[in-house]
């Protein structure tokens, strides 16, 4: 069952939009999910409504089935009824997510609690961007069609490159595609409303909801795969600037591999997958084409093992000079660059502490989502949009008051 919609222009993107019976939905969903279970009385003291604004919205928001009864942490007294608490209903939506990478596209469905249901992994098809949406917004079609039972309110797109949200256009140099309008061709495949977001942003955005740093009061998110980026979130609210991301990919490293950009020892240059792998295939330690093929040659060629340890260092002084510029409280660290060679991990620590000139250098995390990185932040994107606007992204808005 698909009911997704269309959010209206007016409400897309903007904080608090949707007027007041929007933002109080809106703190009640984030008490449940942040808090929850809780009983309305509880609800009531952590958003400061009143009881029956709290009660009025419970009650909608469970017709919505965004939240649900919990008879199975109900507390009672000696007399009365007892107490049902309310949480967040994991059991009917879900929302589903892609993130094209360069060489690799993954897609999976979360549920409101942000645990992935299920992913899958395929090579990005080859083609014009118009063939690549379509095949791929195939592929994720038939891997809905196997939860009939979830209603799925849309999709959530993550991509690296320049990301135009409202109008849904996108840059992307390394897949040399400009002015795509990829949130419309997505939608006319699959049927469903998309959203579309940068990559790392939305990354960022699931740590914030789901990860750790939702409690920082300042946080760093590093990024590095195929390309490589950085997010900043001050209390709990993601910078996004003028409409693009900030890029570190081209951020002098000192390492001597040269970029497209004529100059020499670019951050994204030496550390992408890409990178290392051509230059493993040069340095004739692999035949392969993969990363784990020099993760693997590691185990016995010092050679291979030179090129990772490299890497790691080269990511290390980008983390240091990044946490220097930005000064946060936490910096966590995603991506397959780092997640996959955790042999490795050591050794960014290492020259990121070497490197870092403030004080205090155990405020280094890694992320809790391991190589479902992808999915869950291209899922996490859609999931802001319903948090924030709960009642117009689930045609409600006519719903009782
Ligand atoms: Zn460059």
């Amino acid at each position: 069952m698909r009911v997704g919609r269309q959010l209206p222009a007016s409400v897309r993107d903007v904080p608090g939009a949707g007027g007041v019976r929007e933002s109080n939905a809106a703190a009640v969903l984030a008490a449940a999910r942040t808090d929850g279970p809780l009983s309305r009385a509880e609800i009531a003291r952590l958003t400061g409504l009143s009881m029956p604004t709290v009660s009025r919205q419970v009650a909608t928001l469970t017709d919505l089935d965004l939240l649900r009864e919990a008879p199975e942490n109900a507390t009672g007294g000696g007399i009365g009824r007892p107490t049902v608490p309310v949480r967040l209903n994991d059991d009917v939506i879900a929302a589903c997510g892609v993130h094209i990478g360069i060489v690799t596209t993954t897609y999976g469905l979360t549920n409101l609690s942000g645990e992935l249901l299920g992913s899958e992994r395929i090579p990005t098809p080859k083609g014009s961007a118009a063939e690549v949406l379509r095949a791929i917004g195939d592929e994720v079609s038939t891997f809905l069609a196997e939860w009939p039972q979830r209603r799925i309110i849309g999709v959530g797109l993550a991509i690296g490159g320049q990301v135009d949200a409202e109008r849904g256009l996108l840059e992307h140099e390394p897949l040399d595609w400009h002015g795509v309008p990829a949130k419309a061709l997505l939608e006319e495949v699959t049927g469903l409303p998309v959203h579309l977001d940068g990559h790392v942003p939305a990354m960022a955005t699931a740590e914030l909801l789901f990860g750790v740093s939702g409690r920082a009061s300042s946080s760093l998110y590093f990024y590095a795969r195929e390309m490589v980026g950085v997010a900043i979130a001050v209390d709990g609210v993601l910078h996004r600037g003028p409409g693009q991301s900030g890029s570190i990919a081209h951020l002098p490293i000192g390492s001597d591999v040269e970029c497209d950009c004529g100059r020499t020892g670019c951050l994204e240059a030496t550390v992408a997958d890409r990178s290392v792998v051509e230059r493993a295939r040069r340095a004739g330690v692999i035949a392969g084409s993969e990363l784990s093929d020099v993760v693997e040659a590691a185990q016995t060629d010092p050679k291979a093992a030179d090129i990772l340890a490299e890497r790691a260092r080269a990511l290390g002084r980008a983390i240091a000079r990044t946490r220097d510029l930005v000064n946060p409280d936490l910096v966590v660290l995603g991506g397959q660059a780092i997640t996959e060679a955790p042999e490795y991990l050591d050794t960014v620590l290492d020259e990121f502490a070497a490197n870092t000139v403030l004080p205090g250098k155990d405020l280094v995390v890694m992320t809790q989502f391991g190589r479902n990185v992808q999915a869950m932040a291209a899922c996490t994107g859609l999931l802001t949009q319903l948090y924030d606007h709960p009642l117009s992204m689930l045609g409600a808005d006519s719903l009782r008051d």
